[in-house]
C-alpha cells in the first residue's frame, strides 16, 4: 500500500473514531438531562400528591385524589407494606401500563424501564394512607416525548458524521500529498539520476523552514557534494594519467633507441639507462604520493595527543640538516605543549620544509609560537617566491607553477595537496606569504580549544 494511501487511511480512522467518540458522549449526556427534568417534574407532582392524600381521612374516596394527579401518559399505584398492590390508576392513552412494574435499585432517585420500547420513568414514595397504614404510591410515566427527542438528536448526530467526513476525507488526503509529494520528488530525482548518471536537484522553496523543505535542500546539496566529488575524481584520473604519460613516453623513446642502437654505442645506452631510472623514479615517488592521497581520502583515524611542538619540529629539522648540507634555524621557546597527531604533523612539516629547500637556496628559518588562542609555526625560507596568480592554485592537485615545472626540479606538484588534506585532518589552518625574489612564508596555525575536542 502506498504512503500516501496509508496516511488517508489512518487519518481518516482517527478523526471518525473521534467524531463517534465525541458524538456518543452528547448522546449520553443529553439522555441524562432529560431523564433527570423529567424526574424533577415527577417529584414535585409525588410531593402535591402526598400533601394532597394526608389531608384524607377514612371515609373519604383517594381515587379522585389519585386521578388528579396521573403523570400524563403515565399510572399512580399504591402499595401496601408487603407489596400487594391496593390500587393502580392509569392515564386512558396508556391502559396497557396497568401491568408495568418498575424495579427500584437500592440508592437509586428513579428508576428506568422499558414498555413498548419506549423508556418508562418510575419513582416511589411513602405515603400514609387513609387507614393510617404506611404505604407506597409508585408514579409511572412514558418517557415518550423524550424518546422522541433521543431519536432527533442520534439521527442529527449521525448527520453530523456523514457531513463532517468530507472535510475529513478531503484533509486527510491533502495530509497525504503534503506529505509524500517531497518524497516523490526525491525518488523521481534518484531514479533519473541512477538511469541518466547525472546529479539530478529538486526544486526547494528557498526560504522554507519546515523538515520537508530542509530534507529537500540537505538532498540538493548532497547531490551537489557528491557531483562535486565525481569531477574532482575524474580531474585527478585524467591529471594522473597525463603526468604518468610523460616519464612513460621518456621511458619508452629511451628504450627504443637503446634496441635500435644503444648497446653498441656504451655513451648512448649510459644517456638512455639514467634517464630510465631517472623518469621511473620520478613516476615511483609519483605513484607513492597519489596512492598517499588516496589514503588520506579513506580519512584513516588521527590519533591526537598532548605534544610538543618545539620539539617535535626540532626533530623533523634534524635529519634534513644531515641529508641536506642546509642551514635549517629553529626559533621559539620550548616546550610548547598543543594537542595534535605528532606523526601526520611531521609528515605535513616534512612537505613544507623539502618544498622550502627546493625552492630557495639559503637558509630556512622556522619559528614556533604559543599564542591565546592556539600555537603558530611557520616556516620561511629566502627563494624565489610564488607568482601572486598562481598562489590560489598553489595547493591544486598536479599544479606546478609554470618555471618549476619548465626547470624540471623533480616535483610532481602533489606535495602540497597533500600538505591541505593533513592540515584539513589536524584542524590546521594554512597561510601563505609570497613575495618574488624576496621569499616564502607558510604559516601553520593550530588551534586551541579545537583541537582538544578531537581527543
Ligand atoms: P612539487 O612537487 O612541484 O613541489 P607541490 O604541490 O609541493 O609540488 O608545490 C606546488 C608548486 O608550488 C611547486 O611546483 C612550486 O612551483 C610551488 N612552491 C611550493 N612551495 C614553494 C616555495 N617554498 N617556494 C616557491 N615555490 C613553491
Amino acid at each position: 500500500m502506498k504512503l500516501k494511501t496509508k496516511i488517508h487511511l489512518f487519518s481518516t480512522l482517527l478523526m471518525l473514531v473521534i467524531l463517534a467518540l465525541t458524538n456518543i458522549g452528547i448522546y449520553f449526556l443529553f439522555e441524562k438531562m432529560a431523564y433527570d427534568t423529567e424526574y424533577k417534574q415527577l417529584r414535585t407532582q409525588a410531593e402535591q400528591l402526598t400533601t394532597s392524600l394526608s389531608k384524607l381521612n377514612g371515609q373519604n374516596d383517594p381515587n379522585p385524589v389519585l386521578r388528579t394527579y396521573i403523570p400524563p401518559n403515565g399510572a399512580v399505584r399504591v402499595l401496601d407494606a408487603a407489596d400487594k398492590v391496593i390500587v393502580t390508576i392509569t392515564a386512558q392513552s396508556v391502559d396497557s401500563m396497568k401491568k408495568f412494574s418498575p424495579t427500584f435499585k437500592p440508592n437509586a432517585r428513579y428508576s428506568i424501564g422499558e414498555h413498548d420500547g419506549i423508556p418508562v420513568l418510575s419513582i416511589q414514595v411513602p405515603v400514609i394512607w387513609t387507614n393510617g397504614d404506611v404505604v407506597e404510591l409508585q408514579m409511572i410515566q412514558l418517557l415518550s416525548e423524550a424518546k422522541h427527542n433521543l431519536n432527533l438528536l442520534s439521527l442529527i448526530l449521525f448527520g453530523v458524521m456523514l457531513v463532517a467526513m468530507i472535510p475529513i476525507t478531503v484533509s486527510s488526503i491533502t495530509l497525504g500529498r503534503i506529505v509524500t509529494q517531497p518524497i516523490e520528488k526525491l525518488i523521481t530525482a534518484m531514479v533519473q539520476s541512477r538511469k541518466a548518471g547525472t546529479y539530478e536537484k529538486i526544486a526547494v522553496p528557498a526560504e522554507g523552514k519546515d523538515e520537508m523543505t530542509q530534507m529537500g535542500q540537505e538532498f540538493n546539496d548532497m547531490m551537489g557534494q557528491l557531483e562535486r566529488n565525481y569531477k574532482k575524481q575524474e580531474q585527478f584520473v585524467s591529471n594522473a594519467s597525463h603526468e604518468l604519460k610523460t616519464p612513460l613516453t621518456v621511458i619508452e623513446s629511451y628504450a627504443r633507441l637503446l634496441s635500435r642502437r644503444g648497446f653498441d654505442d656504451v655513451k648512448v645506452a649510459k644517456e638512455a639507462v639514467h634517464a630510465i631510472v631517472g623518469e621511473s623514479v620520478r613516476m615511483k615517488e609519483m605513484i607513492e604520493q597519489m596512492l598517499q592521497l588516496a589514503k588520506n581520502h579513506e580519512q584513516q583515524a588521527f590519533e591526537f595527543s598532548e605534544t610538543d611542538l618545539y620539539a617535535l619540529v626540532d626533530g623533523t629539522l634534524q635529519p634534513m640538516r644531515q641529508a641536506y648540507d642546509r642551514d635549517f634555524i629553529l626559533e621559539g621557546h620550548p616546550p610548547a605543549i598543543a594537542v595534535t597527531d605528532a606523526k601526520r604533523l611531521r609528515q605535513l612539516l616534512y612537505i613544507l620544509l623539502d618544498n622550502a629547500r627546493k625552492y630557495s637556496g639559503r637558509e630556512i628559518k622556522t619559528t614556533v609560537l604559543e599564542q591565546a588562542t592556539g600555537f603558530s609555526i611557520s616556516i620561511q625560507d629566502y627563494g624565489n617566491g610564488i607568482p601572486e596568480a598562481a598562489l590560489p592554485h598553489i595547493f591544486d592537485r598536479f599544479y606546478r607553477v609554470e618555471e618549476d615545472r619548465n626547470r624540471k626540479t623533480g616535483g610532481t606538484g602533489l606535495g602540497l595537496a597533500i600538505a591541505k588534506e593533513l592540515a584539513d585532518g589536524l584542524g590546521i589552518e594554512l597561510t601563505i606569504d609570497s613575495v618574488i625574489g624576496v621569499g616564502t612564508t607558510i604559516r601553520l596555525f593550530i588551534p586551541k580549544g579545537q583541537l582538544l575536542t578531537k581527543l
